[in-house]
């Protein structure tokens, strides 16, 4: 029996992020908005791998890796020569992938960087490296059952890059937290947009204390990943405490089963025959090219973070928020330029959208919320037209339908209850109905918020709070007498 709560935990990820920002696939002309069309029609005889066809290296790949590797400070190359990674499998028509290489002479594009997470946490980045995507294998329900796979070439040939960690994540957390830092630098890059399907994805190394290093392929998203991980280390860890070996391995997320299954027994690397790709020459990248990238780097997160604090003067975890998300923090943006409390609308977009979008497992950009919109809704709150309570139904019921606030509140009727006559009379059956808790309230003014409660309840939520605290403590004293 081993004891394993405190066994510790290392994860090192390889994280493949497609250049979305480009036109054509990595080495041909073909076009990479592959998403909507029908399989295969997207293909040439480059990312076929037709005998006697020729690589071409599509230079804007090159200067989006430049920017990359300076966001994640890391050293560029300046010399990088592509590899051939040999391996046969229908995802790959040429039965290798030009990739690169750390090792056996090989020089990716960039090396020894690092990313801090929130607090003091630093994950390491060994490499940074230019390769194609392979293509997609399908399955009819899962991969074990299915009598055939089927494969579209569209995305083979499609420009990735691949930033590899050390083993310094040490928990599904962590994990999580590092690939959003990732996906918000590719997206204030505008290099790589995490909202494509499928255009960040990646692979985990986990090791447990005591046990082997097992590589789980195929987790399909960034939001997959703490999901896969937690799995992987529960199996692991009930693996070690009844006694088992952890075997080296190739695991398989399986999203719809949310289990790894096992794959194969992993391959070493030299079973990849890595060699230099003869077919492109070595680049030369020159110290005034990694100057020009410099000079035309965007805002990063880090800058974007600093600027929403003093121009909004909002909070630096409400700023750190809407940061990892680019596309939030312009929804914030574009609605506090339009609104005269950015601190609360921060709190507002943080807190309630957040978890709302969280809770509809949805994308900001798939919800129908407008910024406009959702000013409008703090304003109708700020000059007491609905309650804050009411505000947060509004704002839901505004995401899934994009209608605007007056139209939902007309329509359900959601506008706050001032009316003193109505209350009175709820408030009066209130009363003959609670007697005890009448007679309680008199004595002890802590049980009046029950009977207060009651009315709001009565009311869905509507009467106005204050009014309704008066009537009931009136209502009471005259009780009294
Ligand atoms: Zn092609």
């Amino acid at each position: 029996m081993v004891e394993t709560t405190e066994l510790k935990v290392k994860i090192g990820l390889e994280v493949h992020c497609q250049l979305t920002n480009l036109k054509s696939k990595l080495f041909c002309s073909c076009s990479s908005d592959y998403r909507q069309s029908p399989p295969n029609t997207h293909v040439c005889p480059v990312c076929m791998g037709t005998p006697g066809s020729l690589p071409v290296l599509n230079r804007k790949a090159v200067e989006d890796a430049i920017l990359i590797a300076l966001a994640l400070n890391m050293q560029i190359s300046n010399k990088t020569i592509f590899y051939r990674k040999n391996y046969f499998y229908p995802d790959m028509p040429k039965n290798f992938q030009i990739s690169q290489y750390d090792r056996a002479g090989g020089i990716p594009i960039a090396k020894n960087g690092s990313k801090k997470l929130d607090g003091e946490k630093i994950v390491h980045i060994s490499r940074l490296q230019i390769e194609e995507d392979p293509g997609k294998i399908s399955y009819e329900g899962t991969i074990e059952t299915s009598k055939s796979a089927f494969v579209d070439y569209n995305r083979a040939g499609i420009a990735l890059v691949e930033i590899v960690t050390d083993p310094d994540i040490n928990s599904p957390k962590e994990a999580r937290i590092f690939l959003q830092k990732i996906r918000s630098i590719m997206e204030h890059l505008g290099v790589s947009s995490g909202e494509l399907e499928g255009s960040m994805r990646c692979d985990a190394n986990i090791s447990i204390q005591g046990g082997t290093r097992v590589e789980v392929k195929n987790i399909s998203s960034f939001k997959e990943v703490e999901r896969a991980l937690n799995f992987e280390i529960t199996r692991q860890k009930s693996l070690l405490r009844t006694g088992h070996r952890i075997g080296q391995e190739t695991r398989h997320w399986d999203e719809a089963r949310r289990v790894t299954i096992s794959l194969r027994v992993k391959e070493e690397e030299e079973d990849y025959r890595y060699f230099p790709e003869a077919d492109l020459v070595p680049l030369t990248i020159s110290e005034e090219e990694i100057e020009r990238q410099k000079n035309s780097m965007p805002e990063l997160p880090e800058g974007h973070m600093q600027r929403l604090m003093t121009q909004y003067d909002i909070s630096r975890q409400n700023a750190m928020t809407l940061i990892d998300n680019k596309a939030l923090a312009e929804f914030f943006e574009e609605s506090a330029d339009n609104y005269s409390h950015p601190d609360l609308l921060g709190n507002w977009i943080v807190g309630d959208l957040l978890s709302y979008l969280y809770e509809m497992d949805i994308e900001l950009k798939d919800a129908k919320l407008m910024p406009r919109d959702l000013v409008k809704m703090l304003e109708l709150i700020d000059d007491g037209t609905i309650s804050g309570k009411i505000g947060k139904e509004l704002l839901k019921e505004m995401l899934i339908t994009g209608k605007s606030p007056d139209e939902i509140i007309n329509q359900k009727e959601m506008r706050r209850i001032s009316d003193r006559e109505y209350l009175n009379q709820l408030t009066e059956e209130i009363f003959s109905s609670h007697p005890q808790a009448v007679k309680d309230a008199i004595k002890d003014p802590k049980a009046v918020r029950f009977l207060v409660g009651q009315l709001m309840k009565k009311t869905s939520g509507k009467a106005d709070p204050q009014l309704a605290n008066s009537i009931v403590n009136e209502k009471l004293k005259t009780s009294k007498t």
